[in-house]
């Protein structure tokens, strides 16, 4: 196959395992800075350049979209998906998975366990929504955030108005959660590819730290799921349409809840921690799929 890996950076760890894992499974892989991608969109004949150069032949391409490129990134990806090019994770889906609240909304229609969570525009209807989530403490959230950075613990009643007012004041998209405290800083990351979660690892934040996330200094332990906390993950990914994704969970006193669902996981903390080759098993996921479109469209 001709895989195309869709990232900002070919040094990063995630991108250079899974160009490993490509060639040491006999693949032809290139990496490409989705922001120097360019191409025609009103051509009958879908194409993409790249440095001058006309980009064909690719049977695949994997997805490393940050948050920041989201907007380019996915519609970079739709070229792709324009052109034949299986996406390992599709445009429409990773464009879902980066807006929480709307993700939010679609897995609690599903009936999956979330944190209790509200959303406001008008300050006047703050009281209000803080006493619908239980009262202080909660959690505040940036919709846009990432990495941790936009989620704070707003420990009393007033510290939850003001923190909640000032971003309003901001024009700023919250959406406000009730604090999981039995979770006690740590959550679960599972890493679904298929229909199967082939990893999971527990994070910890650092003393003192509500938040769990390894860019906020967070430490990665390995974790055993329960068989429900394995199918919540497999439905998550299912109802958010991702067929690689990460699932955070916090372990609440109300059984696991689902904070949130990633399209761009991470391999460092969790390959490490599980000492498996994801990488390997994404691209063996791209390869099977692959195979099973061919075989469709023999048959038909
Ligand atoms: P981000 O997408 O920026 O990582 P998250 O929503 O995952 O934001 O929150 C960051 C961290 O904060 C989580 O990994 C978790 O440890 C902690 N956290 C988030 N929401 C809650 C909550 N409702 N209760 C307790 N801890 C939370
Ligand atoms: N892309 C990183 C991951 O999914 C971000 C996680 C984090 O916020 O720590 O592993």
């Amino acid at each position: 196959m001709k895989i195309a890996i869709l990232s900002r950076n070919p040094k990063l760890y995630s991108t250079t395992r899974l160009v490993e894992a490509a060639t040491a499974r006999g693949h032809e892989v290139r990496v490409l800075d989705v922001l120097r991608c360019y191409m025609n969109i009103t051509s009958y004949n879908p194409s993409i350049h790249y440095r001058g150069e006309a980009l064909t032949g690719f049977d695949a391409v994997i997805p490393r979209i940050g948050a920041s490129v989201t907007f380019y990134g996915t519609a970079v990806l739709r070229q792709f998906e324009m052109m034949n090019v299986y996406p390992l994770n599709e445009s429409v889906a990773i464009s879902r998975s980066r807006d929480k609240l709307r993700s939010i909304q679609l897995l609690a229609r599903k009936g999956i366990g979330l944190p209790v969570t509200g959303f406001a525009h008008n300050p006047d209807d703050i009281a209000d929504l803080i006493a619908q989530v239980g009262g202080a403490p909660l959690v505040i959230k940036l919709l846009q955030g990432t990495q941790g950075i936009g989620v704070v613990l707003a420990e009393t009643h007033n510290a939850a108005e003001s923190v909640i007012q000032a971003f309003m004041g901001l024009n700023a998209n919250i959406m406000i959660q009730e604090f999981i405290k039995e979770a006690d800083g740590s959550d679960i990351r599972c890493f679904v590819v298929g229909d199967k979660v082939v990893a999971a690892m527990k994070r910890q934040g650092a003393p003192g730290e509500f938040r769990s996330n390894l860019h906020r200094g967070g430490t990665a332990t390995l974790v055993r799921l329960s068989p429900e906390e394995r199918s919540t993950a497999v439905r998550a990914a299912k109802i958010m349409g991702l067929n690689v994704c990460g699932v955070d969970m916090l372990r609440s006193n109300h059984g696991s809840v689902v904070m949130e669902v990633n399209s761009s996981p991470g391999l460092r903390g969790i390959e490490d921690v599980c000492g498996k080759d994801i990488a390997g098993m994404m691209i063996e996921f791209i390869e099977c799929r692959l195979k099973s479109l061919q075989t469709a469209k023999q048959d038909s």
